[in-house]
């Protein structure tokens, strides 16, 4: 049986469920581990990411003890809003789409969590809010500066639930315990911002906008998802036609990291999202009809805006049709179609692959 707490613990406006853990506890002078211990004490809360929701009976004992109604605590919770762009629920996906991932390992954490300094610097109660945890949030719009994704004196993962009773509040590092809010953030791109506003929007109206089109909040994030790939892709120099269209947007993929590592969206730093975040704003500002202008003047092929397997959007099919198809197996069917011999090079090709087979057969 649990005891109920002493006195109640409100959660503050658009605070993050796990802050609240964490705060709760705090408050009342234990570490997060004694209290969510108390709560569920066969369930190891912090090696999971209690953020995506928890189960109805564990949320029914945290109601008892703390008095706050399970609701309260499920608005808390990332599941409604992630999906919103998921367009349902994205429960048993290992990376839910455009939540940041929280990587974790044991209690330990790869990521996952971004703040703005200048806002826990204005908190009476220093706390985590809920868009911080969501891919698109590259920036405070309250601040006009870039969040931060680390320690600004360690550099070491935000991961409050590591914090302990004498911490006492939530603004200090829990791996050197240095004051997170001592940090001086930069200007955020005002494209970057322009995004996370309309993304914002598009989750709000459940609609997005493409140039002048109205397209379901879904597929305005498959869209953009998509326009992502599209500047990696150009950014790691894989085709010259590709930057060549890009140019039409006023971007210039030389100017774009090239991503050290092939994560996710939902694994890359604040920095790199932001970056990725606010051309993809331009694309999607210049409208359907404007892409299949640039595709078509930088002499682009199917092959070029789709790699292997991939499937166009499809609210770009339209602007971009009559684009020439360069995949192989449409080439086959064409010359079956046509009866046009092969090529001197395609032949050589076959005969030393069948030349390399018998080789090896022998
Ligand atoms: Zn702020
Ligand atoms: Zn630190």
């Amino acid at each position: 049986m649990i005891r109920p707490w002493g006195f109640p613990i409100p959660l503050l406006p658009d605070e993050l469920f796990s802050s609240w853990l964490v705060r709760a506890a705090l408050v009342q002078g234990c570490d997060p581990l004694v209290l969510t211990g108390s709560v569920w004490p066969r369930w190891r809360v912090w090696t999971g990411d209690p953020d995506r929701g928890i189960a109805a009976d564990r949320l029914a004992a945290l109601a008892r003890a703390s008095g706050i109604a399970a609701t309260v605590f499920e608005a808390a919770t990332l599941r409604t809003i992630a999906s919103a762009p998921a367009g349902g629920f994205p429960d048993g996906k290992a990376v839910w789409p455009w939540v940041l991932a929280a990587g974790s390992r044991n209690r330990r954490r790869r990521g996952g969590l971004q703040y703005c300094p200048a806002c826990l610097a204005e908190d009476k109660k220093p706390y985590y809010r809920l868009r911080w945890r969501l891919a698109w949030h590259t920036a405070c719009l309250r601040h006009g500066r870039i969040l931060r994704d680390c320690c600004p004196h360690c550099g070491g993962t935000v991961e409050p639930h590591r914090l302990s009773a004498e911490d006492r509040h939530l603004a200090l590092c829990a791996r050197c315990k240095g004051d997170l809010r001592k940090a001086d953030e930069a200007q955020a791109d005002g494209d970057a911002l322009a995004f996370q506003s309309a993304a914002d929007e598009a989750v709000q109206r459940r609609e997005g906008i493409y140039g002048q089109e109205r397209i379901s909040c879904e597929e305005w994030f498959a869209l953009s998802r998509y326009f992502v790939g599209l500047l990696r892709r150009a950014a790691m120099g894989k085709s010259d036609i590709l930057n060549e269209m890009l140019r039409a947007f006023d971007i210039d993929a030389g100017d774009l990291e090239a991503p050290a590592t092939g994560l996710v969206l939902e694994l890359l730093l604040t920095r790199e999202r932001a970056a990725l975040l606010g051309r993809v704003r331009r694309m999607l500002g210049a409208g359907p009809e404007a892409f299949g202008r640039a595709a078509k003047k930088a002499g682009a092929s199917v092959q070029t805006l789709c790699e292997m397997r991939q499937k166009l959007p499809h609210c770009l099919e339209k602007a971009v049709a009559g684009l020439p198809d360069r995949s192989p197996e449409r080439l086959r069917r064409k010359r079956a179609a046509t009866g046009r011999p092969r090529s001197r090079r395609s032949v050589a090709r076959m005969w030393a692959r069948m030349r390399r087979a018998m080789l090896a057969d022998s």
